[in-house]
């Protein structure tokens, strides 16, 4: 019978060496292979051993595994047997031993599955890559801005694995005090980022990796901007032109008056001539946009507009004008 003892089954000592180890094996390997020894269940199994004693043997790891068990058990075995010598007859010591030699192998075995246990539970415990989220943030940019391009500052709040606890939420059993048991951590980042011409309303751009970090080696999220084009309503482009619309009062519209405008760069004075009519419109050379080496102009239309609230002296005044007018406007309709 076989007794699972891999030196034997080899037939070498446990000095053995690898090159002993391999040339004992390619020597029964070939004697036992069930092709030239034949099928027979007990050939098979043979074959079996061998080759389960090569490679527990030939790998240095197993084979320190083993020898430990080895040792153990010849150790503990030695004991019993001198027991069994004493108060038993051969026969049944040659079956103990025997059994022992199987309970040996079963040891063995034992060793090998919680091995393999330990490395399926490492495995399932260790917690798999994970990439991190991407982070939308808005930006807020002019027309102008979003015209000619921009530098812009942003800070963006990113959310990490707890540096105390690891993202494990708890510290020697207790709920991390750091994060409270979330996990999580907040951390604010600020950035430059450009802001290419010619962006619209809506636009993404894409930054890589600054989104949320991965975690257990994950990749990082990305960070996209979503550009938000302020709704200015009191600009106008046309071209490179601005266009702007901007109320007088109907005695500015007769007797003419400078006029403060606010603009991209700062505030213009506008002469508004004597005269002037709602629609009429004035150019400003050279205020408009800047685009492609070409700069336009600043168009203003101005819109006569009655003010609120008038007083009565105000009132009084219009009804002397309304008296004295001798004017008829809709003279010919
Ligand atoms: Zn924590």
């Amino acid at each position: 019978m076989q007794t699972k003892d891999f030196y034997k089954i080899l037939d070498i000592d446990e000095m053995a060496t690898d090159s002993d180890i391999k040339s004992a094996y390619r020597k029964l390997a070939r004697k036992f292979h069930p092709d030239i020894a034949g099928s027979s269940p007990e050939n098979v199994a043979r074959f079996k051993d061998i080759n389960e004693a090569y490679s527990t043997l030939i790998d240095k790891r197993k084979r320190y595994d083993y020898d430990a068990l080895r040792r153990l058990y010849s150790y503990t075995s030695e004991q019993q047997h001198t027991k069994n010598y004493s108060d038993t007859t051969n026969s049944v010591n040659n079956d103990t031993k025997y059994q022992s030699k199987n309970y040996f192998y079963g040891m063995w075995e034992d060793f090998l599955k919680t091995q393999y246990q330990q490395k399926e539970y490492k495995k399932q415990h260790t917690p798999p890559p994970e990439n991190g989220s991407n982070i939308t943030t808005e930006v807020t940019i002019t027309l102008e801005e979003a015209l000619y391009g921009t530098s812009k500052k942003i800070n963006v709040l990113h959310t990490k694995p707890c540096s105390k606890c690891n993202g494990r939420k708890f510290v020697n059993g207790a709920v991390c005090p750091q994060c409270n048991g979330s996990g999580l951590e907040s951390e604010h980042k600020k950035f430059t980022v450009k802001i290419p011409a010619n962006v619209k309303n809506g636009y993404k751009i894409r930054i890589a990796n600054e989104g949320n970090p991965g975690s257990n080696g994950g990749k990082n999220g990305n960070l996209y901007l979503l550009i938000k084009i302020e709704n200015n309503s009191d600009f106008k482009y046309d071209g490179c032109n601005i266009l702007r619309t901007i109320p007088i009062t109907p005695y500015e519209a007769v007797l003419g008056a400078d006029v403060e405008i606010p603009t991209t760069n700062g505030t213009l004075t506008m002469k508004v001539l004597p005269n002037t009519n709602s629609g009429q419109k004035f150019r400003l050379q050279g205020q408009g946009l800047t685009k492609n080496g070409i700069t336009g102009d600043l168009i203003v239309t101005v819109e006569i507009k009655i003010p609120e609230n008038l007083s009565k002296e105000e009132i009084d005044l219009y009804r002397k004008l309304a008296k004295i007018s001798s004017n008829n406007i809709r003279k010919g309709i």
